[in-house]
């Protein structure tokens, strides 16, 4: 490729290679196919480079001879988009898929699509226009915004039929006729849940992971905790065998010996033991995406010391037990002591607890039950006690899907009363921004009519987020009419 003539491009093209260069690739990826695929996650490359759909998804287009696809990542002051593959402009590929994960996402690839000034609007886009397809976590539940920006969703795992059909597309094929193949495939088809898990493609010791091998050992989630969408809308739960496990370990160990184990729940997986027991035997270091807490074994914690972490993580999500049973999350306050008191007979002195606050029938006292577990925590002789409070945000397809969020006022008292609390017994405590778990909210909530509005708007404003926060702000004084 020409290099770039510019100050701010030498600084993006430098920037996109410091990150290309890092990378050990631990198999052969062939990106010399004639139909050219942007994979883009909208989010920095050190949240793309962590993401197994990401690793997943570049590893199986460019299985195809057909099919070169480069992975970009998002950067706000980027005006170029080098790929990391090639460093090629973003501008040259013909077909930009988006791996949506996460909500506030969505605002990074408003903000690209605004960059190449491509209309937001499926509708008002012609057909010189890149063909825009999303697919990831945020794929598998409604969505009116993702629904009215793509010009094809991808729900569901990646197939093979969905590959066949992006290999078929030649230069007499047009833009339209292909979303109509795909829209036809989707009728036929219908969500594709697959058994083919993902793992690390490369290594980079530029994600939190650090040169860490992950590997996808289930998808879904036996459990059906109300406000997590996982339970009801990822598939059934579906997992690799063990030994399949083993021999990926295996074949990366003149990389790396450190392996991070990916699931909804790790615990839940039902060769654990003999995972770890591997591990342990053949000097391998593990870590765990998710631990329920009640299924929580001496023999992962002490994996866990052995591969040297001092800290561990349980989300009991709710401080009283009435607040969990709404929940459904189907755990007791005895099973909560369980966990505590079994981390610190492992000399663990750190521990960090995921709470949720602000469900409709929340009172002090559920509070107070918060507060209470950190107390527990420094009694028990945990010195680092680090609790992470989060609003609760009503998703689509849950059973909470028709909660109002909490108001902002009511969530800030909420907020100053547990931070007080906290505080007076000696727990530091992070907690999700209001604000921002508010326009969570409203990216996943707004029916057709709303975000068809709202995306109007955002062609011409700057301050998006601004303008979501107005939309919250209307939606729940008319609630209150
Ligand atoms: S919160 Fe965890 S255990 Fe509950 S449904 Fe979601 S992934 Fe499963």
């Amino acid at each position: 490729m020409r290099r770039p003539r510019n100050v701010d491009s030498w600084y993006e093209y430098e920037k996109v290679k410091s990150f290309s260069d890092s990378e050990v690739f631990l198999k052969n990826i062939d990106i010399s196919g004639q139909i050219k695929v942007a994979l883009i996650y909208p989010n920095d490359y050190k949240v793309a480079s962590s993401s197994l759909s990401f690793h997943k998804v570049f590893e199986k287009l460019n299985e195809s001879k057909k099919i070169s696809c480069e992975r970009f990542f998002f950067d706000k002051k980027f005006k170029k988009n080098y790929s990391i593959d090639s460093l090629t402009p973003l501008d040259q590929f013909n077909i930009w898929s988006f791996s949506v994960n996460f909500e506030l996402d969505l605002l990074n690839v408003i903000s690209l699509l605004k960059t190449y000034k491509i209309p937001l609007g499926k509708r008002n886009r012609k057909s010189y226009h890149p063909l825009i397809l999303f697919g990831g976590a945020l794929t598998y539940f409604s969505n009116s915004i993702t629904d009215q920006i793509a010009d094809f969703v991808y729900h569901g795992d990646l197939s093979d039929e969905f590959v066949k059909i992006i290999e078929d597309l030649n230069k007499k094929r047009s833009k339209d006729e292909l979303i109509v193949d795909l829209k036809d495939f989707f009728r036929s088809k219908g969500i594709n849940y697959s058994c083919s898990l993902s793992s690390s493609v490369y290594l980079t010791d530029k994600t939190i992971f650090n040169n860490r091998f992950l590997i996808e050992i289930s998808r879904g989630c036996v459990r059906k905790c109300k406000f997590c969408t996982v339970g009801f809308n990822f598939g059934k739960f579906r997992f690799i065998r063990p030994e399949l496990i083993i021999d990926k370990m295996n074949s990366v160990k003149e990389y790396t010996r450190k392996i991070g184990l990916i699931s909804a729940t790790v615990t839940d997986y039902p060769y654990l033991d003999r995972i770890i027991d591997y591990a342990l035997d053949n000097d391998f270091d593990l870590s765990f995406s998710s631990l329920r807490l009640d299924s929580l074994t001496k023999n992962i914690l002490k994996i866990l010391k052995k591969s040297d972490q001092n800290q561990f993580t349980i989300a009991p999500e709710g401080g009283s037990q009435k607040i969990r049973n709404i929940y459904s999350k189907g755990i007791s306050h005895e099973q909560i002591l369980r966990a505590l008191n079994m981390g610190r007979e492992l000399n663990f002195d750190s521990i960090k607890l995921y709470f949720i606050y602000g469900s409709p029938e929340e009172e002090k006292t559920d509070l107070d039950g918060i507060v209470d577990i950190g107390n527990i925590c420094l009694n028990l002789g945990y010195k680092k006690v680090i609790l992470s409070i989060n609003p609760l945000i009503p998703k689509p397809d849950t059973p909470f899907e028709n909660y109002e969020m909490e108001d902002v006022k009511a969530l800030r008292n909420k907020e100053r009363y547990l931070k007080n609390e906290l505080k007076r017994i000696g727990v530091k405590a992070s907690f999700e921004s209001i604000k921002s778990s508010i326009i969570q909210y409203i990216l996943t909530s707004m029916k057709d009519k709303q975000a068809e509005k709202f995306l109007e708007t955002a062609e011409n404003v700057e301050n998006i987020s601004g303008n979501l926060l107005e939309i919250f702000k209307n939606n729940s004084e008319k609630g209150a009419g």
